[in-house]
């Protein structure tokens, strides 16, 4: 997505080393041109910074965080040139106990980490997130160079414990890559607050922002479903250290940071990602199998709760990323599909399609150390296809049929087939209630009890139920139900959205529903025909009475992980 963040750029000007002001003038929305004078030129510019997200910029007298993209101007022309920068703390006596986190390379710097750092060039500039302000601190090694772990924001957190598991993430990463790119050190920039989620990855750190209820306590042992999720992003952003922050597609190189830069490929760099953030934390021992599955379980069931999937592809999801999945609207669920989802999924398929057609002496381990080795550590970009070409080739197989088919056309995976690789059997079922996130089977265990189907999401509102999506083919999309609408009343009786979901889950396929709602400042009647629910919810189970052979598979995948 282009975030133009030109736009706080509240006030630029210009002047001679001597103190001449230049004229400037806006060339277009990101732009200034500035009245050439033949010496040196000092700009100074002002900007405002309050975006608490992990893309942006956010200063208050608590702390500063900020992404170069959002701070520092680029010179047209100069964008190879060796940089300096210089980090000062803010001036006053509440802000002595100020430190500074970033993993920028700091030439003459304090102990507090305030001074002179450098960069090879504008690219390296944007791409180190600083953290300012009085924030925990930790460090562990992995591979052999140090990381460290700095959260910023009120948490209580057990620093001890958050080092332990994540060495073990990033040392399960770097055994599959074989190495780690060639890195000084290592930083996890983490803001904790009330409620959030979000991460974004850097050449040599990454920005999480989390809900402190994530983080581990102390004394707290075992993993929760919250800790386990942010585990996944911590994760999720450091295997991104190799595939895309250095093994990425050609268009991606140099990044275009003014037009989009089109590719199909971003199935590889988020979906193989996603697919390899949660079985890291399986093969480092973190979680069991039945807890991974449960992911698993709940990714599938993201995308089979999508009609889009049978709208658009997931090659087609990577292509139109920048207007349709980073800019959603209420009808994403019938008209896109999600690279990252069902690219995790194309990921697990296509590592049982290696093995399948290569006794298991192959998996996408192997594909993704050669995509290392050739491409990413020498800095050489992929050409569309070319990810799909280097798949068929380990194997020497033609998988031209698979891709057509998941990946450019928009049939379901064989889930069934391909694992049966390893003795895992996927399984759709109808959701019980609006909080069923899939990956366990049923918790009511008489399955003909089916439960009705309403086909539309809610969200809270004081005066009702209002629709935040209706789903295609559903019930509420025949009776002309549309996102926005406020029900007030079902049957004569007034609606919330937690009644009107308790509601649901007694009711039968068939029952009809009069309803009342507003439609923007107009009232409306409905009435809705309850459907039978769609077996939409996914989850997986080995199945015990595995073969000896894919008894061995499935060991070698949840473990596997050195050079085969
Ligand atoms: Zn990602």
């Amino acid at each position: 997505m282009i975030r133009d963040f030109a736009k706080n750029v509240v006030q630029l000007s210009a002047e001679t080393a001597t103190g001449q002001p230049l004229a400037t003038t806006r060339k277009d929305k990101s732009s200034w041109l500035i009245e050439a004078c033949g010496e040196e030129i000092i700009v100074s510019c002002q900007i405002y910074a309050w975006n608490l997200s992990v893309r942006s910029a956010h200063l208050d007298n608590s702390h500063a965080y900020f992404n170069g993209s959002s701070v520092f101007l680029q010179v047209a022309g100069q964008e190879n040139q060796a940089c300096s920068i210089e980090l000062l703390p803010p001036q006053g006596q509440g802000f002595n106990d100020w430190q500074l986190a970033t993993s920028l390379h700091g030439q003459h710097i304090n102990e507090k980490g305030f001074g002179l750092y450098q960069a090879d060039n504008y690219d390296d500039l944007i791409d180190h997130p600083v953290e300012m302000g009085q924030f925990s601190r930790a460090a562990f090694e992995a591979g052999g160079i140090p990381h460290e772990i700095v959260i910023s924001g009120r948490h209580d957190a057990d620093m001890p414990r958050l080092c332990r598991d994540l060495s073990r993430i990033c040392e399960q990463h770097i055994r599959l890559f074989g190495e780690l790119p060639a890195i000084e050190r290592y930083v996890f920039l983490i803001t904790a607050v009330g409620d959030g989620y979000g991460g974004l990855e850097h050449r040599a750190s990454t920005s999480l922002l989390c809900s402190r209820d994530d983080l581990p306590r102390q004394g707290e042992d075992g993993i929760n479903d919250n800790y386990r999720s942010f585990l996944g992003l911590c994760s999720h952003e450091y295997f991104h250290t190799w595939n895309i922050k250095r093994i990425k597609p050609t268009v991606f190189s140099p990044y275009d940071l003014v037009r989009e830069s089109y590719t199909r490929q971003l199935w590889a760099f988020e979906g193989i990602t996603s697919y390899y953030d949660d079985l890291a934390l399986l093969r480092s021992g973190l979680i069991s199998l039945d807890s991974y599955l449960e992911l698993l379980g709940q990714t599938a069931t993201r995308v089979w709760r999508g009609q889009g999937r049978f709208m658009q592809s997931v090659a087609d999801s990577s292509f139109d990323a920048w207007t349709k999945f980073y800019k959603q609207d209420e009808n994403a669920p019938n008209a896109i599909v999600s690279y990252y989802a069902k690219g995790a999924l194309l990921a697990l398929a296509l590592d049982m399609l290696l093995r399948q057609h290569s006794d298991n002496r192959i998996s996408l381990d192997d594909l993704m150390r050669l995509l290392w080795r050739e491409y990413g550590k020498p800095g050489k970009g992929l050409k569309e296809g070319e990810i799909e070409s280097l798949a068929a080739g380990l194997v020497e197989h033609d998988l031209s049929d698979f891709f057509q088919r998941y990946l450019y056309g928009r049939e379901d995976l064989p889930l069934n087939e391909l694992l049966s690789v390893i003795a895992v059997e996927f399984r759709l079922r109808p959701a019980e209630g609006a909080d069923d996130k899939g990956g366990k089977a049923a918790a009511n265990k008489n399955e003909t009890s089916r439960p009705a189907w309403f086909g539309a999401r809610f969200s809270k509102d004081p005066a009702g139920a209002k629709i935040s999506h209706v789903f295609s083919h559903s019930p509420a999309m025949q009776a002309g139900l549309s996102a926005g609408d406020l029900l007030i009343a079902v049957d004569e009786l007034k609606m919330d959205k937690q009644k009107l979901e308790k509601m649901l889950l007694r009711y039968q396929a068939g029952t009809r529903l009069r309803l009342h709602a507003f439609r923007r400042d107009e009232l409306m009647r409905f009435e809705v025909t309850l459907a039978a629910a769609p077996k939409d919810t996914g989850y997986f189970v080995p199945i015990d009475a595995a073969t000896v052979e894919q008894k061995i598979i499935r060991d070698n995948w949840k473990s596997a992980s050195a050079d085969s």
